[in-house]
């Protein structure tokens, strides 16, 4: 970036709350069901009908609220924000306004030069998601009203993002929260999160804020980052170039990998937001607040640095483990039946993350027990089988998620540690390999490895690889 300007950003996001029922009646949220099934007089809009509040609604967005550091409101209103739109079959969408469910929290990220950012947050306000336009069906636009009164949060940031990195740890925690309260499936592609950004510039040390450009359309975190990096080129572009911003709402596109004017951006008074006559306002008070606050889990940053102190693991790999509230979970349970914290980490972010990005599924699916995996690092801990038999034993465990001590017997997989055994097959090497004895006795020691290699293969894996080490160093010793 040009280093005379700096990047004001905020963030909008919405998250889909994962309740059974919508919002304001008792129609289903779930998703894929058969266009226009899961409707009913209320989320249609029909005149003369009452939308009832959905309790779980208010206890998730106080549990967001709560998890992000915010202030809960003893009293909250909905607000009608008006606007005509096919897919709204009221005529307006019923949100909150200027008294929102949460107010005043912050998040905070480290970036990669090791600075700690207070991101403050507005504002956290419940909603209900409008219906699904759908234009590629033909010539006509169809109408698919299952998403209306689907509920939301939305949960908008002060403009105090910097940076396009600031932004994506900001929407990478903020994910994160939501997916450990298990209130947001946060899943970006599918649209249960998403993002619009607020971008403008400035020259460093001016404290005005310039005219923004909201950026939307961003279907992927790595998106986000893009899109506002495309975004601050641009904005500098035409300063530099003696034009002005203006504000308007850009599409981000993600093959061109640059955005697009859409429509000139409303201001707020454009939506004529006026009170909700049909609800009651939401009162919150300490009985009600503190009994949903019981319900809060460890939440990731807590856990993540839980990790490093009481399970001496690195940093980097809390902070992998920590990544997702079921991974974290996973990793736990390995531990409960292995004490070997660190070899449990790195099976999980080798072998284990592994399977999940080629197979790109989640650890909920995952085939493999997380005590099946603690068991197998439990025979490699007590020797029964080398790492690499493990490893080899893997993929079948994958498939059959069995007992590895049960496969290990069964394909007679167990180490040899007989030191008599071993002494007879690396006698045998020796013997057969006496041009690799003189390069060792003549001072290559590298040759060790050829050596090892060659007694694992002759034992199909099963040697022990320490013990072999150690007796084929006093064996070649003794030539000498
Ligand atoms: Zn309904």
């Amino acid at each position: 970036m040009n280093s005379k300007y700096e990047a004001v950003i905020g963030l909008e996001v919405h998250a889909q709350l994962s309740t059974e029922s919508k919002i304001f009646c008792g129609c289903s949220t779930k998703f894929g069901s058969a266009p226009n099934s899961n409707v009913c007089p209320i989320c249609l809009g029909h005149p003369g009908v009452l939308p009832v509040l959905n309790k779980k609604v208010v206890e998730y967005a106080v549990l967001m609220g709560l998890a992000t550091n915010c202030k809960i409101r003893e009293r909250s209103t909905f607000a009608r924000k008006n606007y005509f739109y096919p897919d709204s079959p009221k005529g307006w969408q019923t949100s909150q306004f200027d008294e929102p469910i949460c107010e005043n929290g912050f998040l905070e990220v480290t970036t990669s030069d090791g600075e700690k950012h207070h991101l403050r947050i507005n504002r956290i306000h419940m909603e209900e998601d409008a219906g699904k336009s759908i234009h590629d069906k033909g010539s006509e636009t169809l109408v698919d009203l299952n998403r209306t009164g689907v509920p939301l949060i939305e949960i908008v940031s002060e403009p105090d993002m910097r940076s396009a990195e600031e932004a994506y740890l900001y929407l990478t925690q903020l994910k994160q929260i939501l997916t450990y309260l298990d209130i947001c499936d946060g899943n970006m592609e599918e649209g249960s999160l998403r993002c619009d950004a607020n971008v403008s510039i400035r020259l460093k040390g001016e404290t005005e804020l310039g005219t923004k450009a909201e950026v939307k359309n961003m279907n992927s975190f790595k998106n986000v980052e893009k899109a506002i990096n495309v975004e601050i080129a641009r904005q500098i572009d035409i300063v530099e170039d003696g034009g002005r911003i203006i504000q308007q709402t850009l599409l981000w596109d993600a093959d061109l990998e640059d955005v697009f004017p859409m429509r000139s951006k409303e201001e707020s008074h454009d939506y004529r937001y006026f009170p909700e006559p049909d609800l009651m306002p939401v009162l919150i008070n300490d009985g009600w607040r503190n009994e949903i606050a019981k319900s809060l889990p460890e939440l990731p940053e807590k856990r993540k640095n839980r990790f490093v102190t009481e399970f001496k693991l690195p940093e980097y790999d809390a902070e992998v483990l920590t990544s997702s509230r079921q991974l974290a979970d996973y990793y736990e349970k390995v531990i409960f039946v292995t004490s070997d914290y660190k070899s449990a980490s790195n099976w999980i972010m080798g072998e284990v993350l592994k399977v999940l990005k080629e197979d790109k599924i989640d650890i909920t699916d995952f085939p493999l027990s997380a005590e099946n995996l603690g068991k197998l690092i439990e025979l490699i801990n007590n020797n029964t089988i080398s790492g690499q038999i493990a490893k080899d034993i893997f993929p079948e465990m994958l498939k059959t998620n069995e007992d590895p001590a049960k496969i290990v017997k069964e394909k007679n997989l167990v180490q040899i540690t007989d030191i008599s055994e071993l002494e007879g097959i690396i006698n045998t090497i020796i013997l057969n390999n006496q041009a690799q004895v003189q390069q060792y006795l003549s001072g290559k020691e590298s040759v060790i490895g050829f050596f090892v290699g060659q007694v694992m293969k002759a034992s199909q894996g099963k040697a022990n690889p320490k013990a072999v080490n150690e007796l084929l160093k006093k064996q070649l010793d003794e030539q000498k």
